[in-house]
């Protein structure tokens, strides 16, 4: 039966939600709190779908049979409470794409190498010749996706916001990576509220449906223990990873990621989850480890950039709190010319002290404000200077590092001083890298 749908945020998830609504014959309606931009207008009138900018008519929403709302909006808004005070049913773009959804999902969350291991899954997925989506973050949306495609498997890639506003959500398989500080300031600095929305995964997962998550660490085990979930529980530990290359997936089904793009700890035990998922799929388990060999991440993670006299480059751009820096340097076999730096999301660089100080020999702060990295480590590095130009950083970097160092860009904080985004501070410094070999 159509319904009147109301989408409030005209953002790239409200309009997914608004196509998928008129897709299936909904009378659909969208409402933003600023101007929508141009593009987007343009789609919606493509679509006929009506909308209103800078201000929301609360009689109109009031008069819809649901509500779709992007996770920018906060529940506690003013909106917001007046919705639910009026009974009105408010569901997020996941939950959205999930009632829409006709294939199994499976449905990746955690703090860290939810884009990894999403890539990863779908690519074991789809050489395998199964009917998957890739859809998340990284990519298009669940909702947009649905909206003029279909799947026997999404692979979605889920963020604690999004999953906050998640009801009857059901994923066959669950992914739960890593539970660190991360995005604290959305939840009140604290790390329960914080995991507690990652927990939502689960919240609807039976005993037909498994979660495979990291039990060395210890937020998660913690937040799995409390919940306990009627899913299927498979472990990711310790035994699993017999040495730096190899990792244990099931019975005697060994990958090796030596003959792979993907290096460091972390990696392994995205491989492992990915991998594990796959064979939930349907993946046959001789098909893993050349796909893993052919699998190509998206950029910034870990990425090799380049060499100049000896040195190697790389480009972790992506790693924007203290977790992903642990798992960069503990990949590292050679002597580190570190740059970090950037917007601290409340860093404690506790985690990484000595791993810094038995790694990086110099450390190029690029970020307008540098006075808590001085602060943490001028004690543990020899070397420390500041700039605001991934030129100078880059130059520099290169200026003192010897061969068989590596330069290592992974600036622990997010790139909003001084770039545009992660992926601008990443390509900026490819180019400074492939700059020095013209030079
Ligand atoms: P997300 O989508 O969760 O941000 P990404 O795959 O984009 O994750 O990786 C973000 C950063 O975290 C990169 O610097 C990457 O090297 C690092 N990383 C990837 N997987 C993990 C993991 N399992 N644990 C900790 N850090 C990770």
């Amino acid at each position: 039966m159509p319904l009147n749908v109301a989408v409030i945020g005209a953002g790239i998830s409200g309009i997914g939600a608004a196509l998928l609504a008129k897709s299936r014959g909904h009378d659909t309606w969208v409402t933003d709190a600023q101007e929508i931009r141009a593009e987007r207008k343009d789609i919606l009138n493509q679509h006929q779908i009506p909308f209103e900018e800078k201000g929301h008519s609360l009689e109109r929403l009031l008069a819809s049979d649901l509500i779709v709302k992007s996770p920018g909006i906060a529940n506690t808004s003013p909106l917001m409470m007046q919705l639910t005070e009026a009974g009105k049913e408010v569901i997020g773009e996941i939950e959205w794409a999930y009632r829409n959804a006709d294939g199994r999902i499976i449905g990746i969350t955690g703090s860290n190498g939810k884009t990894t291991v999403t890539g990863l899954c779908h690519h074991f997925l789809a050489s395998a010749g199964i009917r998957a989506a890739k859809v998340g973050n990284v990519g298009e949306g669940f909702c947009d996706y649905l909206a003029t495609g279909s799947a026997d498997w999404y692979v979605c890639e889920l963020s604690s916001f999004q999953l906050e506003d998640v009801d009857t959500f059901r994923p066959n398989v669950a992914i739960l990576l890593n539970i660190t500080p991360d995005h604290l300031d959305r939840y009140g600095y604290s790390i329960d509220r914080y995991a507690e929305a990652k927990m939502r995964i689960t919240e609807h997962m039976t005993e037909e449906d498994t979660l495979i998550y990291n039990a060395m660490d210890p937020v998660t085990v913690a937040k799995v223990v409390s919940r306990q979930t009627e899913a299927r529980l498979w472990s990711i530990r310790e035994s699993d990873l017999p040495d730096d290359e190899k990792v244990f997936v099931k019975d005697d089904l060994i990958l090796d990621l030596s003959k792979s793009r993907l290096m460091g700890r972390h990696n392994q035990v995205n491989v492992i989850a990915a991998a594990r998922a796959a064979l939930l799929a349907g993946c046959p388990p001789e098909s893993l480890q050349r796909s893993l060999e052919s699998f190509v991440n998206e950029s910034h993670r870990m990425e090799w950039s380049g060499e100049h006299k000896g040195v190697r480059y790389i480009n972790d751009s992506k790693a924007t709190n203290v977790d992903a820096v642990y798992y960069a340097l503990g990949a590292m076999k050679t002597p580190v010319i570190w740059i970090a730096g950037g917007q601290d999301k409340g860093n404690d660089y506790g985690p990484i002290m000595d791993l810094v100080q038995n790694k990086v020999k110099a450390l190029i702060c690029l970020g307008i404000d540098n006075a808590k990295l001085y602060e943490a480590f001028s004690t543990k590095v020899n070397y420390i200077s500041e700039t605001t130009t991934m030129h100078e950083a880059v130059r520099r970097a290169a200026s003192m590092a010897s061969s068989g160092d590596t330069v290592l860009l992974s600036p622990a904080c997010a790139s909003f001083d001084l770039f545009r985004d992660y992926r601008d501070r990443g390509d900026q410094f490819k180019h400074e890298v492939k700059e020095l070999n013209h030079v």
